[in-house]
């Protein structure tokens, strides 16, 4: 007789020959989606047999395409991000734990009234989030890709979020409009080190989600250049930032105006979010 458990500790030795990293965490997560059971029922019912043969083909299924590195986000076609779920699929980044840290650090200034601006929106996540649990506020969400965008609005339909969400290279759809915050997780991935990501991601996240350019900075670059004419004064920059880029993304910030910089920790206690105010 096969029993729940033994479907698990099966799963997790499959993922690991596969090298799969975390072995153990995907095999759950995979029950859970697969069987969908959550932790109190499977705790109640592990011993039991897996007579759920719809559950069991499905299981299996799902384990095929992780031992093949496809994202274990993209198996379940959702990810838990600021408390809030949001469904994800290989035309956006998946939402990162890391980017929890721009949403607090954006929430901590963010007042009833405010008009935010996110660049390079993705999902949605950030945007959603600030929607979400900021007071009072309004948005705007900009991505170049319209296959983002499109999962971008199905996010804050299913959060049941009012958010306007525009297709175009950066500030080009919001010409004339004047924001109190931009906040932004550009691409920032210097071009060479891309081959060099683990698989799930550089083979199923979009590129152009990633690719910073030859050192990583070119969207910090033509962001800064440009953010002031869509910035009250007194207003915030709030960039999200890769390992080794503090330094220069505060100077541009400075040479652009901007003061009162504040670089913020992940909870790995990497530099990862930046804060400017304009002048
Ligand atoms: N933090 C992401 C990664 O390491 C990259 C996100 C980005 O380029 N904005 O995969």
């Amino acid at each position: 007789m096969t029993r729940y458990t033994d479907l698990i500790v099966e799963a997790a030795n499959r993922l690991q020959d596969a090298d799969v990293p975390n072995p153990d965490i995907d095999a759950w997560e995979l029950f859970a989606f697969a069987f969908r059971m959550d932790k109190k029922e499977y705790l109640m019912r592990m011993s039991e047999e897996a007579k759920d043969e719809e559950g069991v083909a499905r299981y299996a299924e799902a384990i095929d395409l992780r031992c093949k590195r496809i994202p274990l986000q993209h198996i379940t076609g959702e990810q838990g991000f600021m408390g809030l779920t949001f469904h994800v699929n290989e035309d956006v980044l998946c939402p990162r734990q890391d980017t929890e840290t721009l949403v607090e650090v954006a929430l901590q200034r963010l007042l009833p009234g405010m008009h935010v601006l996110d660049l390079c929106t993705g999902s949605g996540c950030i945007l959603i989030s600030l929607l979400a649990l900021a007071q009072d506020i309004t948005g705007v969400g900009v991505d170049i890709s319209e296959k983002a965008l499109i999962v971008a609005r199905e996010n804050a339909w299913i959060n049941r979020i009012d958010a306007e969400f525009l297709q175009g290279d950066l500030f080009a759809p919001v010409k004339g409009e004047r924001f109190d915050m931009i906040v932004c997780n550009p691409p920032y991935i210097p071009s060479a080190v891309i081959p060099k990501l683990m698989p799930e991601v550089r083979d199923h996240e979009p590129r152009q989600a990633l690719d910073g350019d030859r050192d990583g900075l070119a969207y910090y670059r033509k962001i800064t250049a440009q953010a002031h004419k869509y910035l009250k004064r007194g207003g915030y920059l709030i960039f999200e930032i890769g390992i080794g880029q503090r330094d220069a993304v505060a100077q541009m910030l400075f040479m652009n105006g901007y003061r009162d910089m504040i670089c913020y920790r992940d909870y790995s206690e990497n530099e990862r979010v930046m804060l400017g105010r304009l002048e």
